[in-house]
C-alpha cells in the first residue's frame, strides 16, 4: 500500500497530539504533509522537527514568524504558511489523502468544509463544525466525493456497531435506536446547592479522559454530550426521539445501537482516543496504536443511569434547539462557545453558562441554515448576543 498523505488541523491540541502518536507508530503507512495550531508556535515547531511537514500554519501572524526562524536556524524544509485561508489551503493540497479536522469550535468549519469540497477523508474530531452546519457540511461531503469518519469515541463507537448500509435509513437495516453513553462528568455526584461555586479548574478535571479546556468544561455542564446528539443526527441521517443518552460512569462502552430484534451491539475499550483515531484512519483494516488491551475483569462493573435533565440544563437546550431546526443549533453553538470563554476566564459562573445559552437562544429567531453566508452570519450575531447576555448576568450576580 502507497504511503497515505496526512494533514493534521489543530496538531498541538490533545486529539492533534493523539494523532501523531498513532502516526509514529504507522510511519510506513502515513506521510505527515500538513500541521497547523492556532498560536502555539513552540509545540508546533517540536512537531516539525519531528515530522517533517511539507507545511506548517499557525493563525497567528507573529507566531508564524517566530516558528519559520526557528525552523530555518534548525535547517528544516517545513514552509511556515498563516492565515484562515492556509489553513483550507493545506487541507485541500493534492497529496492530502486524509485530514483530521481536531480544532477545537467554530473555527474550524472552513477548513473541515476545504477538505470536504477537496474530497479528502475527513477524520472529524471538531463536532462543533457539524452543530453549526450540519446540512450543509453534508451536502459538500455528497458532493464532492468525499468521506466523513466520526473520531467522537461515542460516534465511532456507534459507526462500528451500525450495518453498512445505515445510510440507507436506520429503520430500514432494523436499528430502532442509539444509545449515546457519557460519563456524567466531574459534577454528576456534586451536591446541587453548590454548583454555584464551581471553578474552572474544578470543571476541567475529567475523570476518565484528558482532553482539551472547552470541551473538558462541556462534559462538565454535559453540553458535550447535547452537541454529540446533534452530532449523531446528522452522522447517521436521524431524528433525536432515535438517540438515548446514557450515563455510564466507566467509559468503557462508549456507545451501543439496539436492533429490532433485540440485539444491542456495543463497542468497548480503554478510554483513549487513540483507538477511534487508529479505527477511522485505517478503515476499514485495523492496526495497533499503542492502546492496552481492555482488561475486562478489571473493569468488573458496568453500570448506567438515565441523564439528570435540571442538573444538566444544557442537555435540555441541546435536543430544544435541535427541535427547532435551522440554525437554532448554530446559535446554541456560538453561545457556548462565548460562554464557556467567559467561564474560563472567570468572567461567568458555572451555573451561568446554561442562562447565557438559553437566553441567547431566546434572543434570536432560527432561519433556514441553507447558506454558508447565513450560518456564519448568526455565528457571529449570537456572538455579540451571548457577550451581552454575559455581561448582563454577571453585572446582576
Ligand atoms: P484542544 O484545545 O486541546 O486543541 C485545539 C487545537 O485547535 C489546537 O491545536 C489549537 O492550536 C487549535 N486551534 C484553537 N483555536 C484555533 C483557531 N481559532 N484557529 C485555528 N486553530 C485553532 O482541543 P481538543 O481536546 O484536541 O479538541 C479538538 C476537537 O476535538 C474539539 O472540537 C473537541 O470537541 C473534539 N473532541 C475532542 C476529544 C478529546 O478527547 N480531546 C474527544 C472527542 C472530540
Ligand atoms: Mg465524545
Amino acid at each position: 500500500m502507497s504511503s497515505q498523505g496526512v494533514c493534521v488541523l489543530g496538531s498541538t491540541g490533545t486529539i492533534g497530539v493523539n494523532t501523531l502518536d498513532v502516526i509514529s507508530r504507522a510511519s510506513e503507512r502515513y506521510t505527515v504533509i500538513a500541521l497547523t495550531a492556532n498560536r502555539s508556535d513552540e509545540r508546533l515547531y517540536q512537531q516539525c522537527i519531528e515530522f517533517s511537514p511539507q507545511y506548517a500554519v499557525l493563525l497567528d501572524e507573529a507566531a508564524a514568524q517566530r516558528l519559520q526562524q526557528k525552523l530555518v536556524a534548525a535547517g528544516s524544509a517545513t514552509e511556515v504558511l498563516c492565515g484562515v485561508e492556509s489553513l483550507e489551503w493545506v487541507a485541500g493540497l493534492a497529496q492530502v489523502d486524509q485530514v483530521m479536522a481536531a480544532i477545537v469550535g467554530a473555527a474550524g468549519l472552513l477548513p473541515a468544509l476545504a477538505a470536504a469540497r477537496a474530497g479528502k477523508r475527513i477524520l472529524l474530531a471538531n463536532k462543533e463544525a457539524l452543530v453549526m452546519s450540519g446540512d450543509l457540511f453534508l451536502q459538500e461531503v455528497r458532493q464532492h466525493n468525499a468521506t466523513l469518519l466520526p473520531i467522537d469515541s461515542e460516534h465511532n463507537a456507534i459507526f462500528q456497531c451500525m450495518p453498512e448500509a445505515y445510510e440507507k435509513g436506520l429503520a430500514q437495516v432494523g436499528v430502532n435506536k442509539i444509545l449515546l453513553t457519557a460519563s456524567g462528568g466531574p459534577f454528576r455526584m456534586r451536591a446541587l446547592d453548590s454548583f454555584h461555586d464551581i471553578t474552572p479548574q474544578q470543571a476541567v478535571a475529567h475523570p476518565n479522559w484528558v482532553m482539551g479546556q472547552k470541551i473538558s468544561v462541556d462534559s462538565a455542564t454535559m453540553m458535550n454530550k447535547g452537541l454529540e446528539v446533534i452530532e449523531a443526527c446528522w452522522l447517521f441521517n436521524c431524528t433525536a426521539d432515535m438517540v438515548e443518552v446514557v450515563i455510564h460512569p466507566q467509559s468503557v462502552i462508549h456507545s451501543m445501537v439496539s436492533y429490532t430484534d433485540g440485539s444491542v451491539l456495543a463497542q468497548l475499550g480503554n478510554p483513549d482516543m487513540r483507538t477511534p483515531i487508529a479505527h477511522a484512519m485505517a478503515w476499514p483494516e485495523r492496526m495497533a496504536c499503542g492502546v492496552e488491551p481492555l482488561n475486562i475483569f478489571e473493569v468488573a462493573k458496568l453500570e448506567f443511569e438515565k441523564p439528570d435533565f435540571s442538573r444538566f440544563p444544557c442537555l435540555g437546550l441541546a435536543f430544544e434547539s435541535l427541535a427547532e431546526g435551522g440554525t437554532a443549533t448554530t446559535i446554541l453553538n456560538a453561545a457556548n462557545e462565548i460562554a464557556v470563554d467567559a467561564f474560563l476566564s472567570k468572567k461567568l459562573s458555572f451555573m451561568n453558562i446554561s442562562k447565557v445559552i438559553e437566553k441567547t437562544l431566546q434572543s434570536i429567531r432560527s432561519v433556514n441554515a441553507d447558506s454558508l453566508n447565513t450560518i456564519l452570519q448568526v455565528d457571529s450575531q449570537a456572538r455579540e448576543q451571548a457577550l451581552e447576555w454575559v455581561n448582563e448576568l454577571e453585572f446582576s450576580r
